[in-house]
């Protein structure tokens, strides 16, 4: 475990950074350096989906997360609300879940769903019915992030805004801490969770397969608010998802694709985005047809892709000791939070983790270049 001496300086203070000073402010002398504000790139805009359980991901990442946020359920600002997610199937593949629905999932018939959500669903003749998750929910990944930074300086970390990290400090191929642009900070451990920049900012030392991603969501106001016990979901074919928000509004999100350079690229909602919303998706719930905007999110820079959808949490052999990575949440970063968390600390201090992590090491790629196709959750 850490001696006095032991300082960690976490480079980033988006949700990954946070989680990450959760996890280790009890035992270290946490530093968190973000360039900008706390949460106020990516992470704030993310849409707060839950939804690890309808992955085929090792069942310990969804079962930790899930205990993570209903134990933080009501602290501070925060509040999780658990509700099933549906996944629509289009009636020409209702046939091949009527016998055997996928890991977790449960089928229900189109007629099953409108009687089991009376109040949630629109016009859903296109649709044989559809899978029934539970283990899912949604949050505010605002409030989400305050409340890791609010439990990360409780426990005694310091979290530094407007401090850009300019080079990492290495001597003898051992971290000896980071160069920010007030100067020097020394440190035993340097951990990167800093999106898609991270490339670029550890080039000189190991190299990341990851590229800039971009996704699109909107908040749309019903006629009238959708009921408390409305599901998440998510329709295949126009590869969309949605969820209520607490005041009964829905928020639907999709449209993610790669961006060669987001600082050259306009962020916001893309028009096409916008008109499948109102158009094709509004008509799916209960007096969302005919709703109106009441918000737009997109990254203001971007989320991080991987090739293989997963992302690299490593302490990699080949990168100076003490230095850790974090990056390519590809789309998961606020519902994996806790795992990352969880999986730093363990590259940090030798402890075990109650999941594995074998799936997070960056020697899972032989191909380290950013030129890889994007691996969809779709697909
Ligand atoms: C519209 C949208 C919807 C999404 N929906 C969901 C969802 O429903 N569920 C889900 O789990 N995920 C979702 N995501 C993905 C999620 O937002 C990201 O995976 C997650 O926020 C990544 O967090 P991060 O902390 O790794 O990176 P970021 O939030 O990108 O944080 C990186 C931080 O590093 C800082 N930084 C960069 N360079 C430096 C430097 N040199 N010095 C100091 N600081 C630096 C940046 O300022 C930034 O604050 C969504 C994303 C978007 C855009």
């Amino acid at each position: 475990m850490s001696t006095s001496a032991d300082r960690v300086v976490v480079v980033g203070a988006g949700v990954s950074g946070l989680a990450v000073a959760r996890e280790l402010a009890p035992d270290y002398d946490v530093v968190v350096l973000d360039k900008g504000g706390v949460a106020a790139d990516t992470s704030s805009r993310a849409s707060g989906m839950i939804s690890l359980s309808l992955e085929p991901f090792p069942d310990g990442w969804a079962t930790f997360a899930l205990d993570q946020f209903r134990e933080l359920d009501g602290r501070g600002i925060f509040s999780f609300a658990e509700r099933e997610t549906v996944r629509l199937v289009p009636k020409e593949d209702a046939e091949k879940y009527t016998d055997e629905a996928p890991t977790g999932g449960e089928f229900l018939t189109r007629d099953e769903l409108l009687s089991q959500f009376p109040d949630s669903f629109g016009d859903l003749s296109a649709y044989g019915g559809g899978l029934v998750y539970d283990g899912t929910g949604y949050l505010d990944a605002l409030d989400y992030a305050m409340t890791l930074k609010w439990q990360a300086e409780k426990a005694g970390a310091g979290i530094f805004r407007d401090h850009e990290v300019t080079g990492l400090c290495v001597d003898d191929g051992t971290v000896t801490g980071v160069d920010t642009e007030y100067g020097p900070i020394d440190a035993d451990h340097v951990v990167y969770a800093t999106g898609w920049k991270t490339r670029e900012l550890l080039a000189e030392y190991v190299e990341l397969p990851v590229r800039p991603l971009r996704w699109n969501a909107v908040v749309v106001e019903p006629e009238s608010p959708l009921p408390d016990d409305c599901p998440l979901g998510s329709e295949p074919t126009m590869r969309v998802y949605w969820r209520p928000t607490r005041r009964g509004d829905v928020l639907i999100g999709g449209n993610e694709h790669l961006l060669s350079d987001p600082e050259e690229t306009p962020m916001g909602v893309q028009s096409s985005f916008r008109e499948t919303v109102l158009e094709d998706v509004a008509p799916l719930l209960n007096g969302v047809a005919g709703g109106t905007i009441r918000r737009e999110d997109c990254c203001p820079t971007a989320d991080c892709a991987s090739p293989d959808g997963l992302p690299i949490i490593d302490a990699p052999d080949e990168a100076p000791d003490g230095l850790v990575v974090v990056t390519g949440l590809h789309g998961r970063g606020v519902m994996l939070s806790p795992v990352t968390g969880r999986a730093v600390r363990s590259l940090v201090t030798g402890e075990e983790t109650p999941f594995p992590t074998s799936g997070f090491e960056l020697a899972r790629f032989e191909d380290r270049s950013a030129d890889f196709e994007y691996r969809s959750h779709w697909d």
